[in-house]
């Protein structure tokens, strides 16, 4: 890969992780000062007159409101959320279902504050029943995450290290397959 379109992870002005880019579009921020390079983790980029450090994170100098993407909601977003743990027995597997808390047929919706990741097991024995019906308890209620930080950060972590302390609730291990 060109080191000028390797990711770069852009943080708001209050350290929340906004977005990524590459390298070149960073360069770009830094030298119109919009943002300032908080991580160097690349060494250095020779020109013909000039030493450049290569960004690894950045961070904007002015706090952006952004509007929060809802996304469409899919399988591999309420996995990550749930780190690959079932929501009724708190086994940690790949081989999930998503289970509506509420069952579609009585009302339920589709979103993230309905649905869970449920291992088979638990979402045979659920069937077409709510929690309480079933003598089932949530590891924890089902939430909307503040936004889609999942798709957008998730993917890089595993090569870019020094990324993760900027990225909430990374710790769970083994989420990629
Ligand atoms: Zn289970």
């Amino acid at each position: 890969m060109a080191i000028a379109s390797a990711p770069v992870l852009v943080l708001n002005q209050n350290y929340e992780p906004l977005n990524v880019c590459s390298v070149r579009r960073a360069f770009v921020l830094v030298d119109r000062g919009k943002a300032e390079i908080l991580e160097n983790g690349r060494g250095y980029l020779h020109s013909p007159t000039a030493l450049y450090m290569i960004p690894s994170i950045i961070r904007l100098i002015y706090l952006i409101r952004r509007p929060r993407p809802q996304g469409r909601l899919t399988r591999r977003d309420v996995f990550l959320r749930d780190r690959f743990t079932c929501q009724y027995c708190a086994r940690h597997t790949k081989d999930l279902t998503l289970d509506h808390v509420l069952p579609r047929h009585r009302g339920g919706g589709h979103d993230w504050k309905n649905v869970v990741a449920a291992c088979k097991p638990c979402n045979h024995r659920k069937a077409g029943r709510t929690p309480q019906e079933a003598h089932m308890h949530l590891v924890r209620e089902p939430f909307r995450p503040p936004f889609s930080f999942y798709r957008t950060f998730f993917p890089y972590l595993e090569d870019q290290v020094e990324w993760r302390k900027f990225v909430p609730d990374w710790d769970f291990d083994g989420g990629f397959a």
